[in-house]
């Protein structure tokens, strides 16, 4: 068990930054994030207890999603901006403090370096990988916000195909909440597009207390939004990732078009 980490200490040089950026802000409307993307761990954390097999699984990331994320900032010409660290570190997509933003057990696997954890330690990680990864996002909000430069907030996420012992239906699912607009124009888009099941507030509600890059910063600017969920076995290799990549990239647009015009 590591103790007594002070912030600065969590990180050396020898481990990678926590804000992965690809592309750049242009005239695209859209700013995507990946809160999940990577399963990077800091060396002094060492294995955090868990095996290879389990850090294989989605409990360390959102499968596929650095790989549509990076395809998609490509095709539509603008800035992705990834968290590089495993949400078994600390989960980015929770508020500081939260009780499971740092998880004791992640769908049946203990992580023990984040049993009982101390509070200088988890703050350790707020800073050297939490704060960054979200001040980063806030200052590409704020410059374009400077600019004038209209924005959407895109929120990219994978979940997995089995949960607790329950088949998940839905190919993808957007979630929303206090505007609902952006997501469920795109919903519409990605059934007309032959998606067969597409949640609504499925298979996750978005809320203040589930999440945090979302109502942050685009609930708080009143900038359109959604947070996109893909099922991982949808994105588990190159086609895939392609596939969705292609089709987001085709009906981004349409979707915040029409909810300008709503
Ligand atoms: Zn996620």
């Amino acid at each position: 068990m590591v103790t007594g980490l002070d912030p600065v200490s969590l990180l050396h040089d020898d481990d990678p930054a926590p804000v992965r950026v690809f592309g750049a802000s242009g005239a695209s409307p859209f700013v995507l994030v990946s809160d999940h993307a990577g399963r990077a761990v800091p060396r002094a954390l060492g294995d955090m207890g868990v095996s290879p097999a389990d850090w294989e699984r989605h409990i360390a990331w959102d499968i596929g999603m650095a790989g549509v994320g990076r395809a998609l900032a490509e095709r539509l010409d603008t800035i992705l901006i990834e968290q590089v660290y495993s949400r078994l570190v600390i989960d980015c997509n929770r508020a500081p403090g939260h009780p499971n933003s740092v998880p004791e057990v992640s769908d049946g696997t203990v992580v023990s370096a984040n049993l009982a954890i101390a509070e200088a330690d988890r703050r350790a990680r707020e800073d050297a990988i939490l704060h960054p990864y979200q001040a980063r996002i806030r200052v590409e909000l704020e410059a374009r916000a400077a600019t004038g430069q209209p924005t959407a907030l895109i929120a990219l996420h994978s979940f997995t195909p089995h949960m607790a012992g329950v088949d998940r239906p839905w190919h993808a699912g957007v979630l929303h909440h206090r505007d609902p607009g952006l997501g469920r124009a795109l919903r519409a888009f990605l059934l007309a597009d032959g998606v067969p099941v597409v949640g609504d507030n499925e298979p996750y509600v978005l809320s203040d207390a589930s999440d945090y890059t979302v109502p942050l910063h685009a609930e708080t600017r009143g900038l359109p939004y959604v947070e996109l969920e893909i099922r991982q076995d949808l994105v588990g290799d190159d086609a895939g990732q392609a596939e969705w990549a292609d089709r987001l990239a085709r009906l981004l647009p349409a979707a915040l078009e029409r909810y300008h015009a709503a």
